[in-house]
């Protein structure tokens, strides 16, 4: 019959020992955080992009245009993100191999 209680929450940051329904004891909040929290789910978020991009993925099927469109532009935003990173990664990648090349010819 606990097993109804423990899957209450997605299976991160879970507590351990006593279980309840309450969803703010399923994850681990810091008490100095004022963390923004899922209408649909409870779940705790740093900051209102993250809880955009939560509701877009995981609650597709019933968010508001509002969100859908909160989603949206957090989700392009995070893709503008992402590909900067794969650009300086790369980059990275291409000094690191010309380097050691270079390396080799020398030595
Ligand atoms: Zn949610």
């Amino acid at each position: 019959m606990t097993d109804a209680t423990q899957r209450s929450g997605d299976g991160f940051g879970e507590t351990h020992g006593d279980e309840t329904d309450d969803d703010r004891t399923a994850y681990d909040v810091p008490s100095d955080e004022t963390p923004v929290e899922c209408t649909y789910c409870g779940r705790p978020f740093e900051s209102d992009a993250l809880l955009a991009l939560h509701r877009g993925q995981v609650h597709a099927d019933v968010i508001t245009d509002d969100e859908r469109a909160a989603y949206d532009s957090a989700h392009e935003a995070e893709s503008g993100q992402l590909r900067r990173f794969r650009l300086k990664a790369l980059a990275v990648l291409v000094v690191i191999y010309f380097g050691f090349l270079m390396v080799y010819a020398l030595v």
